[in-house]
């Protein structure tokens, strides 16, 4: 079956209908064990130090695994995309165009996903089909989120590893959903974290520091809400909203301030008392970071990673010190 490498979310629907596998190259990259073989290989092709190690992780990623086309998100996402499709084209690889309009216009995001369907020629009443086998599973995620948020028993990690697979489902939706039925049966059985821990919230891209999450929680901590991994399930959506509605409403593409509506909401309902958000070396979405500290009512800790990797010491420390200050204010 043909393997479509995603560099983000996209209507993943369409490549199902199209009877293809989507393959999150984000995903590959992270967990692939030769993370910083592709960042090398990338940089011994010509990618600059100072760009971002997604970039160049999703570039071999694509060259050096079996993955037979890409579809590259040029608007909504990355900056970078666009230069990145135009070096794949030049090395062979078949790229094809997708772009969330910044101005969430309907008329656009439908010629957008249209697009998408001429190309893999599949026709709207297969992709809502699609949308329509795929809303279940997307409901146990959000379960799986309530499972972390309202009864306290999965961890952060589970919740952000569960949450941004919804990207392309693991290429399987039928296995995948097995294996989700089974983690949601584990978690269902154990006892909750105690009712004191600190609770944070997680925004921004996802992190490429691996231990982040035990880290918080060996802190006294858990993180109770990934902001952009939810997003990416869009498990909010009522079953009958149409497939081009469903990814206008996908926040993570579109201007900050609705993310900010979101996370403000979360805070209040998931009751939380601080927030790290997460930025990317080289990444233009760190200045974001002026605006999110303005604007939200709860401390905010901004961490930068660079590699995939644990967090340095630095970062270790800082994390201890934000960690013993919430304590503080909790007591
Ligand atoms: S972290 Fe920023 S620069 Fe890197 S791929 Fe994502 S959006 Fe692009």
């Amino acid at each position: 079956m043909k393997k479509v490498g995603l560099t983000t979310t996209v209507p993943v629907e369409v490549l199902f209908a199209a009877g293809v596998t989507p393959v999150d190259l984000n995903n590959i990259f992270v967990t692939s064990g030769k993370a910083l073989d592709y960042i090398e290989y990338s940089e011994v092709e010509g990618f600059p130090r100072n760009l971002c190690a997604w970039i160049k992780g999703l570039y071999a990623t694509a060259l050096l695994t079996d993955i037979d086309m890409v579809i590259g998100v040029t608007e909504g996402d990355c900056s970078n995309t666009k230069a990145l499709i135009e070096v794949w084209q030049s090395k062979g690889k078949e790229v094809v165009p997708f772009g969330f309009p910044q101005n969430r216009r309907y008329e656009i995001i439908v010629e957008e996903i249209n697009h998408l369907m001429n190309y893999f020629n599949v026709d709207l009443e297969k992709v809502e089909e699609v949308k329509r086998r795929l809303y279940p599973i997307r409901q146990r995620i959000k379960y799986l989120d309530e499972l972390t948020w309202k009864t306290n028993q999965a961890t952060g990690f589970e919740n952000h590893l569960w949450q941004v697979s919804s990207s392309d489902f693991n290429g399987n939706p039928n296995a995948f959903s097995d294996e989700l039925e089974a983690t949601i049966k584990e978690i269902e059985i154990r006892p909750p974290f105690p009712q004191n821990e600190v609770r944070l919230g997680y925004i921004g891209v996802p992190p490429i520091i691996e231990d982040l999450y035990d880290l918080v929680e060996e802190n006294g901590g858990r993180i109770v809400f990934n902001e952009v991994q939810r997003a990416f399930t869009m498990a909010k959506e009522p079953i009958d909203t149409d497939i081009y509605q469903m990814y206008l409403n996908f926040t993570y593409p579109y201007h900050l301030n609705r993310r900010l509506e979101e996370i403000q909401q979360a805070i209040e309902e998931r009751k939380l008392d601080g927030i790290i958000h997460y930025t990317q070396s080289f990444c233009y979405r760190g200045i974001e970071d002026i605006l999110i500290k303005n604007q939200l009512k709860v401390p905010v800790l901004t961490i930068e990673g660079d590699f995939p990797s644990k967090a340095d010491a630095r970062t270790k420390l800082r994390l201890e010190s934000f960690m013993d200050m919430l304590k503080d204010f909790k007591e």
